[in-house]
């Protein structure tokens, strides 16, 4: 027994599409076969069943109705699959044998489009990585088909660079090289999960320059490094191959340059809640959600792009800047731009359904009518003279000509397919209009017939009624069919209870009403491709336009919330200090009731003021504090306003943040590990122009190797040239404050607290100076720990600051575990030179005595021991519990 000839059709297909589920159409039905139909009916819920195909055993089959097709696609999508769709490419009743089908599109989810798929204020991009093995150059491209957004960069091989790149842009799925680097495909691997699409080195190479100018009007190939085009060509090649056909919005090659941006790297991202909190990934609570007051869909996702990417150039973020504070005083003018723009809808995604033909006659309606707003727009800007505004108006397109054929062509109140007729308006071609009234006419013609034909028959139920089936008929009850006059009916059907009839002329003008409308359905159609055909002819600028649009959404927005807010505009500067006075923090400010966030003052330069050292209890303020001057100044940079009194900014050009614990544990490194990891990125790259957020630092580990691992940082940054980065450093340890005068550029500040009968209060005021009391058991307080926990505490506080003698201090700074003894190399020498030093040691030394208790600490390391539950430990977790262990045991010995 051989394979029936329709799965050896499938089999075929199925050939060139291993990595996707094949929907293969059969009659009204996509079904799919084999694994494709296991997965998909485990996905989606479906039924299993069986088919004969030939073989012994049934194949296994399911299937979906293809006019349902689109909520399974983007089920299946949403759980990262591709899907090709083959078609029936001949008419089944015409078909000679078995009928023609090929696969005419494939779903990815960086390719599909579908409005219920996508997010209105995101992009949805697709990414594609080059590497060269012979000169270790990059390539990366990102594109959004919905949007015709493309754009490419290339640099030296840099596995941070990728992986930064990756979380600004968050692709949905990436086109990567077969042989790449297992060691950055896994640096990928461990942060995200998108799809990985895996393609030979000849599908970005070969023909990458032919290619690249048939597809952008704007390429050079001077410009640029091979990589590039090389990236370029196979995110184009995969586009067409999942497409089947060029797309006319993706015409323009925009290269963007890394480093024309804040480099802000994927940790600092993160902790500093940009587009989405860390935890819940909620853009609710994050800085977009505060500035985002957008009235467009376009503008929502522009302004998204300018949190992800703040500019460095001073000339551009004072454009911006200016723009704002126009569109602020000039707030009547404003208010109208709004009112304009409200009006416009996502022109931008609509260029993209005309470019993969899937554009409605309601959609380039939607486009008509946005049309029509933009000379509004223009108007309302040539009353502006800051640059960028003016700019915008000079550049921004009316689009008269599009707006005339549409308005011309296209029928106020279209079905939502393109395939029943009713899109086209009366008068703008003949055809239709004669078709339409011969149409007319004969509808009229029935409509009296009714009547007529009771006046004649006396019958007064008499009806005219339509199926499918039997067309036009009469329709007389059992009562009265003895009425009926011999002869003047045709019998056509006979129901229970009526008899239907018709008549030679009733069926005449049957042909003529069903004629017209189907020759009216087919040239409609074809009218509406050719209208759309001319719009996409002008894709260009109306991808134009749409951009200034959106620039202009979102410097509305920054401008609304500047003023609601009463943001002060931030006076900038290519070096020196960041002066802030008043300032806020802009998100937790807005979640507080109104009032209840506490201002403070902010100054760092690259001298006196170089690193600022925050001591204070836990939930004084700390962190929120060096988050909100990261917010400000990157606000700043983003061209808004900013929370605060005054403000002046000298521009950074990386923002780095090692902040609290990092959610990188699941990736199986200690947090210990992944702590330094982060720091040595920030020592590595920082420069005299960057601002470091460094909160715990060595939290991770033991007191004495966290304290000194602390201390030659904060040595490190101060004290190598090149480096002397602006920093905040909020710490408990307090013997740190000492530093200050030790280490030029150091600065002390305290979160201050107020005790009240034991009681603390925080006053979430910064405060120069340090603080040498930790407020451990007031905090603990606070937070409920019962009565009698807190009580013992203080009773063991005391006793561990009585006993301490003072040769154990000395012990408990320089007479630690190997690892310390070298980390606080540095301390020593000082320590030799400066008495005042190891006084400093003496007296701190009390707050980590409790350390050198061994009694205690061998009782709590036996403790831990026995209740490590090892099975329940992944072997990574195991070995770092085991290191943790030893370590411990270490400094008991
Ligand atoms: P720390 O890092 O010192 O432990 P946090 O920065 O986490 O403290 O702040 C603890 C809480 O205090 C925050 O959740 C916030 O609600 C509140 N808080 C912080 N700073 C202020 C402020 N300036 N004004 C009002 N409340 C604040
Ligand atoms: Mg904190």
């Amino acid at each position: 027994m051989g394979l029936t000839p329709m799965m050896q059709q499938y089999l075929q297909v199925k050939e060139n599409y291993k990595d996707c589920i094949l929907f293969f159409r059969l009659g009204d039905f996509y079904e799919m076969f084999f694994e494709d139909a296991k997965t998909a009916s485990k996905e989606l819920e479906l039924v299993l069943t069986g088919r004969d195909c030939g073989l012994d055993e049934r194949a296994p089959m399911c299937g979906i109705p293809y006019h349902a097709a689109n909520n399974y696609i983007g089920r299946l999508i949403n759980k990262g699959y591709k899907i090709a769709i083959c078609e029936q490419l001949e008419d089944p009743s015409l078909a000679k044998g078995i009928v023609k089908r090929d696969v005419i599109k494939i779903y990815t989810p960086g390719t599909f489009t579908d409005s219920g798929f996508l997010e209105e204020t995101k992009n949805n991009y697709i990414m594609s990585l080059y590497v060269s093995s012979t000169d270790n150059y990059m390539g990366i491209s990102f594109a959004d088909i919905s949007t015709g957004d493309f754009t490419s960069t290339y640099s030296r091989l840099d596995n941070s660079v990728i992986i930064d790149e990756i979380s600004k842009f968050n692709p949905k799925e990436l086109i990567l090289q077969d042989n790449i680097d297992v060691e950055i495909l896994d640096s990928i691997r461990d942060r995200f999960q998108p799809l990985i699409t895996f393609k030979d080195d000849s599908f970005f190479v070969a023909d990458a320059i032919d290619n690249l100018k048939t597809q952008f009007k704007n390429f050079n190939a001077e410009q640029y490094h091979k990589s590039l085009h090389f990236s370029v060509n196979a995110l184009s090649k995969y586009i067409l191959e999942t497409q089947k056909f060029v797309l006319s919005n993706i015409d323009r090659l925009d290269y963007y340059n890394a480093t024309n941006y804040v480099s802000i790297d994927i940790n600092s991202r993160r902790n500093l809640e940009l587009t989405e909190t860390l935890r819940e990934k909620n853009k609710k609570g994050s800085l977009l959600w505060v500035l985002d007051k957008t009235n467009t869909a376009m503008g929502g996702r522009e302004l998204r792009k300018w949190v992800e990417q703040p500019l460095i150039n001073m000339e551009l973020i004072n454009s911006r800047l200016d723009a704002v504070e126009e569109l602020i005083d000039k707030t009547p003018l404003h208010q109208d731009l709004i009112d304009s723009l409200k009006q416009i809808y996502d022109i931008e995604r609509i260029t993209g359904k005309i470019s993969t033909k899937s554009v409605t006659a309601k959609e380039l309606l939607a486009l008509k009518n946005s049309v029509a707003k933009i000379p509004e727009v223009k108007n309302l800007l040539s009353k502006f003279s800051s640059k960028l505004l003016t700019n915008m108006c000079d550049n921004i397109d009316e689009l008269q000509d599009i707006y005339d054929l549409l308005e011309q062509s296209i029928n106020e109140n279209p079905p939502i397919s393109v395939k029943e007729g009713n899109l086209i308006k009366d008068g703008f071609n003949e055809t239709i209009d004669e078709l339409r009234s011969a149409k007319a006419h004969g509808k009229d013609w029935i409509a009296s017939l009714e009547s007529r034909e009771r006046e004649v028959t006396g019958i007064k139920s008499l009806k005219v009624g339509y199926n499918k089936v039997f067309g036009y008929y009469i329709e007389i009850s059992n009562a009265n069919k003895s009425l009926v006059p011999d002869g003047r009916y045709i019998r056509k059907q006979t129901l229970s209870n009526c008899e239907r009839y018709i008549t030679p002329e009733l069926k005449e003008m049957e042909d003529k009403i069903l004629g017209s409308e189907e020759k009216l359905i087919n040239i409609e159609y074809e009218l509406f491709v050719s209208i759309r055909d001319q719009v996409e002819s002008h894709i260009d600028r109306v991808k134009n336009t749409a951009r200034i649009l959106a620039e202009l959404d979102c410097l509305s927005s920054l401008a609304l919330i500047a003023l609601e807010n009463n943001f002060c505009k931030p006076e900038m500067s290519e070096f020196g200090e960041i002066d802030i006075k008043g300032g806020k923090h802009p998100v937790i400010d807005k979640i507080l009731p109104t009032g209840a966030f506490v201002s403070n003052d902010t100054l760092l330069d690259n001298k006196e003021e170089q690193l600022i050292l925050i001591t204070g209890p836990n939930m004084a303020g700390k962190s929120t504090y060096m988050r909100q001057v990261a917010l400000i100044v990157l606000m700043a940079q983003i061209g808004s306003f900013v929370p605060a009194e005054s403000a002046k900014i000298a521009i950074c050009d990386k923002i780095f943040t090692r902040i609290g614990a990092s959610d990188d544990l699941s990736a199986g490194k200690s947090t210990f590990m992944v702590e330094m990891w982060e720091v040595a990125n920030i020592l590595k790259n920082a420069t005299n122009r960057s601002l470091i957020l460094l909160d715990e630092v060595g939290r991770g580990t033991s007191t004495y190797d966290g304290l000194s691992i602390a201390w030659s940082v904060i040595e490190y940054i101060c004290n190598t040239e090149g480096l002397k980065s602006k920093t905040l450093f909020a710490t408990h340890y307090h013997e740190l404050t000492k530093l200050e005068g030790m280490i030029s550029g150091v600065k002390n500040y305290s979160v201050s607290v107020k005790e009240i009968k034991s009681e603390i209060v925080f006053l979430r005021k910064i405060v120069p100076g340090g603080i040498d009391q930790s407020y451990g058991i007031e905090v603990a307080k606070l937070a409920g720990l019962p009565e009698p926990v807190i009580e013992r505490a203080k009773e063991l506080l005391l006793h561990l600051e009585q006993t301490e003698s003072s040769e154990n201090k000395d012990i408990v700074i320089f007479n630690n575990d190997e690892e310390s003894k070298t980390n606080v190399e540095a301390v020593k020498k000082n320590d030799i030179e400066n008495i005042s030093l190891k006084e400093t040691a003496v007296t701190h030394a009390k707050d980590i005595v409790q350390l050198s208790f061994t009694d205690i600490e061998k009782d709590n390391l036996i403790k831990e021991l026995i209740s490590t539950d090892i099975l329940n430990l992944t072997p990574m977790e195991g070995f770092n519990k085991l290191y943790e262990l030893i370590r411990k045991a270490k400094t008991l010995k």
